[in-house]
This record gives structure tokens, sequence and C-alpha cells, in this order.
């Protein structure tokens, strides 16, 4: 992914980045002809679907490699590992008749990863059963909405 500035026809640089840990994410990109600077942010959902098609923010152009995001929190550390509470087993939770029904209405392709955010969301509330009122407030809860 690159931004281009367009009064200089100036590929951006990238100079910022941040993970604060609660899923949210942003980039700052600057051209380093008229200093102009560009902030991308994304909220948890968009945060994922970049990270689960293995886009690398500021060019990097390496294959990703297994268990990259785990060696990464190791080695950046997170101010709040220490005061999240063990999450219970997304195995766990169960799902609702109509919230599988909704779920199914998901496009194939995010279905996955949707259905990873409610149980997450779930999972970190002690909630063990996923109804369409759970995702709903999931939704209002982590910015999803529209989904
Ligand atoms: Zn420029």
């Amino acid at each position: 992914m690159k931004f281009l500035c367009i009064g200089c026809d100036t590929v951006m640089d990238f100079t910022e980045r941040q993970l604060p840990g609660d899923g949210t994410f942003a980039a700052v990109f600057s051209c380093a002809r008229c200093g102009r600077e560009v902030a991308m942010l994304a909220n948890p959902m968009e945060t994922q679907l970049v990270a689960s098609l293995g886009v690398r923010i500021g060019g990097r152009t390496l294959a990703e490699q297994p268990m990259e995001l785990v060696r990464q929190q190791l080695a950046e550390g997170r101010d709040d590992a220490f005061v999240e509470p063990a999450p219970a087993s997304r195995g766990a939770i169960r799902w609702s008749d109509d919230a599988r029904q909704r779920l199914a209405n998901v496009p194939g392709f995010v279905r996955g990863m949707v259905k990873r955010i409610y149980s997450d969301y779930a999972a970190e509330r002690g909630i063990s059963l996923i109804t369409p009122e759970v995702m709903d407030r999931a939704r209002a809860d982590l910015g999803l909405e529209g989904m």
C-alpha cells in the first residue's frame, strides 16, 4: 500500500505506525518534497482485514512468517499485558440459531474473521451465548456499524 502526493507526483514516505493494543491502527505518511502528511486510521475490523490480507503498511515486501504477530507483540510488549483477563476459549462460545443465521448473511470471504471478532468480544466479556443482541452491542462497542 502506498500513498502518492498528487501535487508533487511523489510516493509518500511511511513515517509512523501505532498499534495501541485496542485493535485500532494509525499510520502516517509524509511527502519528502512538500512535507504534506496523511494519516490513515483503521478501526479493529479494518485492521484485522488488512492483517488478514497480509498487507504490510510501509511497503514491506517480505513474505509474512508464521506467528509473526505473536513475535511482534513479544518484542514490542503491551502495556496491558498483565491486566487483561485470560479470555475464555472461543470454542466454548455458542451461537444462537438467529445469530448463526445472521452470520450466514456475511460475505463468505470475511465470515471467518467476523465470527472471530464476535467470538473474541464474547470471550472477553464472559458471554457464552452469542445472540443478535450481543452482535448489535459488539458492533456499537467496536465501531463496526454497517456490518
Ligand atoms: Zn508533496
